[in-house]
């Protein structure tokens, strides 16, 4: 009752959901009042919780904030889904992003724009627009989102909460709609680090139905939240606070690092030399794969069917041509263009040999330092419509969230301040499946 009075009385302005499940979530609530004597088996029992438009609920619309998809009702539910109904939460609905992940303000949904709780002429930040929206504004307790450059922490920085990327395998992504297959991760957007940690444990895991998931072994991430960071080494690299991040930012992140020497920790200067191809990388990478991923999207197999067709060519051209929206169809012609015979080696193949280097990066800073930290985005939220029709000045803007989707590491975005009003997120970056680290790290900045 909270959840959904919360839901009617700010959503109108916020426009964080795509479909508010009324009648789902007061069936599911109904359904763990009936095992309530039962509730410590499930440890996230009752919290009403909202997810991203491209995870799959069975009986659910999910849309990906696309067209092409506004009919498509899943016949199951993703892991993520059904693993967070077993841990005892309540479906309050799906929330909004850019179509297919494309995007970092919600503006390339097709269906509204999603505003920021702290200011209402601001974005949200993006893709997963609605999930960091939907946490800020109290209207659920938490959220999933998907990130593949940087779509959950992006957003939880302009909406002043908390948004974490596990180490890409970690989670599995079975009933996720793909958008870059070696890049996309499912994680939590909550109010505090600690709910952060539950949510991870309740998501984390092995999943067969995933060929990418990790088999490995699952902590209590909770017991890592115990505030001490004494003796621990951060690595603060120079790209990360140099030309083009606002000189606010770069204060409140400066302030952090004291606070962290402050209880013991070494702070010391790194250099990443390859963070300044990371952009170019992950356009042209996440692109391709983004080109072929949407290949299944014909108007036979999922979603809305073209009408009238004269032939099957002409039903695949109408239904595609129709159905996504413009920054899908630049990312679907720049991948094709970059996988195609002639090109691949200039473009796709080189792109992964950078990926590598940027990789390395990291591999070298974490021999000597446990999390590299700096801002997850250069600047505070801009308002909405300020980037329209600068598709690359957006793309610039993920500057900092990029580097550790190349390279699969696990980063979180915790509130660090505020200028004229809006929130700064601060990025902890840890090693491959060191999400403790990062939760310990941040948890000790609370
Ligand atoms: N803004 C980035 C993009 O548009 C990241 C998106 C994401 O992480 N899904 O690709």
């Amino acid at each position: 009752d909270h959840s959904l009075a919360r839901i009617n009385q700010t959503d109108e302005r916020i426009k964080a959901f795509i479909t508010v499940d009324e009648e789902g979530a007061r069936s599911q609530a109904a359904k763990l009042d009936a095992v309530a004597g039962r509730a410590t088996d499930k440890p996230l029992f009752g919290l009403p919780i909202g997810l991203k438009d491209n995870i799959v609920t069975e009986g659910l619309i999910t849309t990906c904030a696309s067209q092409f998809l506004r009919n498509y009702n899943p016949i199951y539910d993703s892991t993520v889904a059904s693993k967070l109904k077993d841990a005892g939460t309540i479906t309050m609905g799906k929330l909004n992003m850019d179509e297919f992940g494309m995007g970092g303000s919600s503006e390339n949904s097709s269906f509204h724009v999603t505003r920021n709780p702290w200011n209402e002429a601001y974005v949200a930040g993006g893709s997963s627009s609605g999930s960091a929206a939907a946490v800020a504004a109290g209207q659920v307790y938490f959220a999933l989102g998907t990130d593949t450059g940087g779509s959950i922490r992006q957003p939880a920085a302009y909406c002043g909460v908390v948004g974490l990327k596990p180490t890409y395998g970690l989670v599995s992504r079975f009933g996720v709609v793909a958008f870059a297959s070696s890049f996309d991760q499912v994680g939590p957007i909550t109010k505090n680090v600690e709910d952060a940690a539950f949510a991870l444990q309740a998501i984390a895991g092995y999943d067969k139905s995933d060929t990418t998931s990790a088999n490995v072994t699952i902590p209590d991430y909770s017991k890592a939240l115990d505030g001490n960071v004494a003796g621990l080494k951060i690595a603060v690299p120079r790209e990360y606070l140099g030309e083009g991040v606002d000189p606010q930012v770069k204060e409140a992140i400066q302030q952090a690092l004291k606070q962290y020497e402050s209880m013991g920790a070494v702070v010391e200067e790194v250099s990443m030399p390859h963070t300044e191809y990371a952009v170019a990388t992950y356009y042209l990478l996440s692109s391709s794969e983004a080109s072929s991923n949407l290949a299944r999207f014909d108007g036979v197999r999922y979603g809305v069917r073209a009408e009238n067709p004269d032939n099957l060519l002409d039903l695949y051209l109408k239904s595609r041509s129709e159905g996504f929206g413009p920054e899908v169809k630049r990312r679907i012609m720049l991948g094709t263009y970059a996988l195609s015979s002639g090109y691949y080696d200039a473009y796709y193949l080189k792109a992964q040999k950078v990926r590598t280097l940027i990789k390395q990066d990291f591999d070298q800073i974490f021999e000597k330092y446990d999390v590299v930290i700096g801002p997850t985005v250069p600047k505070p939220a801009f308002k909405v419509g300020d980037y329209q029709g600068d598709p690359l000045t957006m793309y610039m803007n993920d500057i900092c969230t990029i580097p550790a989707s190349l390279s699969g590491v696990p980063a979180i975005s915790i509130p660090c301040g505020m200028v004229d009003g809006l929130p700064i997120g601060m990025q902890i970056i840890g090693k491959a499946f060191d999400e403790s680290t990062v939760l310990k790290v941040a948890h000790a900045f609370e």
